[in-house]
């Protein structure tokens, strides 16, 4: 947050902002999963001018060993903010602020990645915001998110992040440089929309009660326009992956085969007799009603064994 300047419009009389959005509109978002080979899951997201490359390692064994949870994994997020990303160059290299969104998603992660299934475990989370105008941290929440999701980490849902804020007095949603820079209050929420949980809530400037509730009931329906270009990266992911497969006829019918009888034949017949005719009696014998040597043939039905 700048310094709130209340003699710029940032919004109208009408209720229209500086970008020509209404008080309750979201930036055009688009996201796109699987966009690189190497990590074990990706996006890219663009919202508005922000542009922002995620990428997922692991579950991985966490090294050093002191860092290790004996129950559960350690979601680590590195936010990182180029140096060409903002209008004055950003000194390359972690500071507190990075350190601390790094911080903040990753404890929203912590409670929806199923960490307890990978103990001792590291899920690495590395967002690279390319070019920012305000709701980096949103965005690279939500980025994160679609990377675990393409990485086939277990979640107890998809999580999603919007800021709502106040500008010229009035509560508006996801807030652009200019709105940040000159509003008056900035209040990213992020939501695991399964189970409705609210993950992450920061609060920076000042608020009513009210305002408040009105910020947070504009964030929660902000919250499901973000989770639809989500899901379509998703769906738009897998479908690819799925018709990839289907090409490659991973999906074809198998050609018939007499293995699982076979199989069956074999456990009835018990191990093969040492130095004898062991593994493949296939002819006469199971006629001959040798196919269990445990005991005398008993006609038809032999698995009984009690008569
Ligand atoms: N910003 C910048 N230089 C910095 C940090 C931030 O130009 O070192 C800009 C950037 O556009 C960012 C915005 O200020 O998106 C708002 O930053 P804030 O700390 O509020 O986080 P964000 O809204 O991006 O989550």
């Amino acid at each position: 947050m700048g310094v709130p300047d209340p003699t710029k419009e940032l919004v109208n009389k009408k209720g229209i902002r500086l970008d020509g959005r209404k008080t309750t509109e979201i930036r055009p978002i688009t996201i796109k999963a699987g966009i690189l080979h190497r990590a074990d899951g990706s996006a890219y997201l663009e919202w508005g001018s922000n542009k922002v490359i995620c990428g997922v390692y692991g579950p991985r064994e966490l090294n050093p060993r002191r860092f290790q949870e004996s129950d559960k994994a350690v979601v680590q997020v590195r936010y990182n903010m180029a140096a060409f990303s903002t209008s004055d160059r950003k000194r390359p290299g972690p500071d507190r602020r990075s350190q601390e969104i790094g911080k903040v998603i990753a404890d929203a992660f912590e409670n929806v990645v199923l960490t307890e299934r990978f103990p001792r475990g590291a899920i690495d989370v590395h967002v690279d915001i390319l070019e920012a105008n305000a709701g980096t941290r949103c965005a690279a929440l939500v980025c994160a998110a679609v990377a675990l999701a393409d990485a086939g980490i277990p979640m107890k849902g998809l999580v999603s992040a919007v800021a709502a804020g106040k500008a010229n007095d009035k509560v508006i949603l996801d807030l652009d440089q200019m709105e940040d820079n000159y509003g008056n209050a900035d209040l990213p929420i992020g939501i695991n929309h399964t189970s409705g949980e609210i993950v992450l809530l920061q609060m920076d400037g000042h608020l009513t009660p009210a305002q408040f509730d009105e910020a947070l009931d504009m964030a929660v329906e902000g919250n499901k326009q973000v989770l639809v270009a989500q899901r379509e990266a998703l769906l738009a992911r897998f479908a690819t992956t799925l018709a990839a497969k289907e090409a490659a006829g991973a999906f074809d019918e198998p050609e018939p085969s007499n293995e699982p009888e076979r199989a069956e034949r074999n456990e009835r017949r018990g191990p093969p007799r040492e130095g004898g005719r062991g593994g493949d009696r296939r002819g006469g014998d199971d006629r001959r009603g040798g196919g269990d040597r445990r005991g005398p043939p008993r006609g038809g039905d032999r698995r009984g064994g009690g008569r």
